[in-house]
C-alpha cells in the first residue's frame, strides 16, 4: 500500500479533481475507484484494479464494519483457520499496493438508502464505484405452528445458523437440532457442534466459554434437511469429507440413507451428474458414507444428511415451546437443471428442540433505482448502471467459494477499463473531506492494524489459536478509533 497517513491523504497523496476544475475524465482509465465491501469480492477487486497496467491513482475500499474481510471474517465456520488464511492474502494485497496507487480502507462507513451517506454520494467522488457488499438478507423460514390439540399458535422462533443463537435459543444435554437447507453454513454448524463435543475446538476461534459449554452439554442429533435430492446437493465435497473423516475416527456418527439416494436418482438426475466432476465425487462420497456402517456408530453427536423432506408445521406443547417438525417427502418434478422439489401427500414428525433455518442468503440494492432481480444486480459482465459496476455475491447470487470471486472480480475489472457508453459526469473532490464535513466517523486500516494486534496478542490465545476475535463492537471501535 502507498504509505498515506489517513488524515493527510487529501493533502498530499493525489490530485484531487473539483467539480468546477476538472479535466475531463477517459471513461476507459479511471483514476478514482471505490470499492464498497471489503470482503473477498472487494479484496479481488482491488488487486485487479493494482495490478492493472494503468491503475487508479485512488482506490477507497468502503466498509460498513471497522474491520476488513466480511464473511472470511464472520461468515466462515471458527475451526476453518485454512480457509481463514485469506486473510493474510488480502493484507498482502492492501499493503503491499502497486507502488503508485493510494489506497485507504475507510471503515465504519454504512452506505445504502437509510444511511447518512448514499450512494449518489460515493458516486459524486470516483470515476468508478463497484458494489462489492455480498448479500446480507438470510431466506426466511415461515411455518404455521399447532398445539397438540391441534389450536393455532404463536410460532417459536426459528433460529440463525449460529452457535450463540442456538446456546441461546436453548442448552442441555443431549439437544436435537433440526436444520432447514444443505448447504456448506449447516455441515459448518454441524462439524463444530460435533467437535465442540468431543472437546477439539482447541486451536479454533471458538471463544472459552462456548468451548466449556459445548463441551458440558453437546448436541445430541444434527439433522440436515434437503427439499430436493442427493444430486441437488448444495454442500461441497472438501467440506463433507471433514465430517466423514471425523466419524471414521469415531469422533461423531454420520448417516445417510440409501433409501434417500435411490429416491433422488431420477432420469433427469443422472442427466444432470452427466459430466459434471464434481457432483459425480459428491454422489459417490455420499453414497460411501450410505454404505459405510461403521460411520453410523461413531460417538458424540449423531449427524444425519436428509433429503426429499420439506418441513410443512411446527408441533409445539402446551406453552407453545418447539416440540417437532412436520416434514412432507417430496419428489422431483421438471427438466433436468430445474428440477423443483412437490410435495407426495406423505408426512412424518421429527422431534426437535431446536429449529435452525440455514437457507442461503439474497442481497438487497443500496439503492432502489438500480437494476436489480433475483436478489442480485442486473450487469453486463459486472457493469451495472452508468459509473456503478459489481462483484461478488450481490453479482452473480450467494453461491461459490472464495476463490470464485477471483475471475468475478477480474471480470469486473476488465468490465470497467472497457468504459460505458454512459456520459459521465464530473467528479468532485474526496470523499474523506465528504465524509468530515457530514461528520461520518470513519476509521482506517492503522485503526484495523491495532485491533488485529489485540485480537492476536498471545496473553489472549490458546495453545494453538491463532486469533482471539474481540467481541464486542463498542470495543472494536474504540481500538480502531486509537481511543
Ligand atoms: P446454499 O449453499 O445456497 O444452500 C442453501 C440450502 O437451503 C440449499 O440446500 C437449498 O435447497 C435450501 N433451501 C433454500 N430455500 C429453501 C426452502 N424454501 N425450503 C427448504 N430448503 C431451502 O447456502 P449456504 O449454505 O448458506 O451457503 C452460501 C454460500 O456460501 C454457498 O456458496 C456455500 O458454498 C458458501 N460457503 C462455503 C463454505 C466453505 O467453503 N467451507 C462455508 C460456508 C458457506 P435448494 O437447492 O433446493 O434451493
Amino acid at each position: 500500500m502507498l504509505r498515506l497517513k489517513s488524515h493527510l491523504t487529501k493533502r498530499v497523496g493525489y490530485t484531487i479533481r473539483c467539480i468546477s476544475s476538472a479535466p475531463p475524465v477517459s471513461p476507459t482509465n479511471p483514476e478514482s475507484v471505490c470499492i464498497i465491501g471489503s470482503g473477498p469480492s472487494g479484496f479481488y477487486t482491488l488487486k485487479y484494479l493494482l495490478s492493472h497496467p494503468s491503475p487508479p491513482k485512488i482506490v477507497d475500499l468502503v466498509d460498513s464494519s471497522r474491520v476488513p474481510f466480511g464473511l472470511i471474517r464472520t461468515g466462515v465456520a471458527p475451526d476453518h483457520g485454512d480457509v481463514k488464511n485469506a486473510q493474510s492474502e488480502f493484507t498482502q494485497i492492501i499493503e503491499g499496493g502497486n507502488g503508485s496507487t493510494g489506497v485507504r480502507f475507510l471503515g465504519g462507513v454504512a452506505v445504502g438508502e437509510g444511511e447518512r451517506v448514499k450512494l449518489s454520494d460515493v458516486e459524486d467522488h470516483y470515476d468508478a464505484v463497484v458494489l462489492c457488499h455480498g448479500a446480507s438478507l438470510s431466506n426466511e423460514l415461515n411455518l404455521p405452528a399447532y398445539k397438540p390439540d391441534g389450536s393455532k399458535v404463536e410460532a417459536p422462533p426459528v433460529v440463525r445458523p449460529g452457535f450463540r443463537e442456538v446456546v441461546e435459543r436453548k442448552g442441555g444435554e443431549g439437544l436435537s437440532i433440526t436444520v432447514i437447507g444443505g448447504g456448506n453454513v449447516s455441515l459448518d454448524l454441524a462439524r463444530v457442534f460435533a467437535k465442540g463435543r468431543r472437546g477439539i475446538l482447541g486451536e479454533s476461534e471458538v471463544r472459552d466459554e462456548e468451548i466449556k459449554e459445548m463441551a458440558e452439554w453437546g448436541v445430541g442429533t444434527i439433522g440436515l434437511y434437503n427439499r430436493r435430492g442427493a444430486y441437488q446437493t448444495a454442500f461441497t465435497t472438501k467440506e463433507f469429507r471433514d465430517i466423514y473423516k471425523m466419524a471414521k475416527a469415531g469422533k461423531t456418527a454420520l448417516r445417510v440413507d440409501l433409501e434417500d439416494i435411490e429416491r433422488s436418482s431420477n432420469k433427469e438426475s443422472l442427466e444432470e451428474m452427466e459430466g459434471n466432476r464434481p457432483m459425480t465425487r459428491l454422489i459417490k462420497l455420499i453414497t460411501q458414507v450410505a454404505e459405510d456402517d461403521g460411520v453410523k456408530k461413531g460417538e458424540g453427536t449423531q449427524i444425519s444428511v436428509k433429503y426429499l423432506r420439506s418441513p410443512s408445521e411446527i408441533h409445539t406443547d402446551e406453552e407453545g415451546n418447539m416440540m417437532s417438525v412436520r416434514f412432507e417427502l417430496q419428489e422431483l418434478s421438471g427438466e433436468k437443471g430445474a428440477q423443483r422439489a412437490v410435495g407426495t401427500g406423505v408426512f412424518e414428525d421429527v422431534q426437535t428442540d431446536v429449529l435452525v433455518s440455514s437457507m442461503g442468503y439474497k442481497a438487497s440494492p443500496l439503492d432502489q433505482r438500480l437494476p436489480f432481480e433475483g436478489g442480485r444486480y442486473k450487469h453486463e459482465r459486472g457493469h451495472v448502471e452508468g459509473r456503478v459496476f459489481a462483484a461478488g455475491w450481490c453479482k452473480r447470487g450467494p453461491k461459490g467459494i472464495v476463490g470464485t470471486n477471483i475471475t468475478d472480480a477480474r471480470e469486473t475489472v476488465g468490465r470497467i477499463y472497457e468504459g460505458t457508453e454512459t456520459e459521465r459526469g464530473e467528479v468532485g473532490g474526496d470523499f474523506v473531506d465528504f465524509l468530515e464535513k457530514e461528520g461520518v466517523e470513519y476509521s482506517t486500516w492503522e485503526g484495523w492494524q491495532r485491533v488485529d494486534e489485540v485480537e492476536r496478542d498471545e496473553d489472549r490465545l490458546r495453545e494453538g489459536q491463532a486469533r482471539n476475535k474481540i467481541k464486542d463492537e463498542d470495543e472494536i471501535r474504540r481500538v480502531a478509533m486509537g481511543r
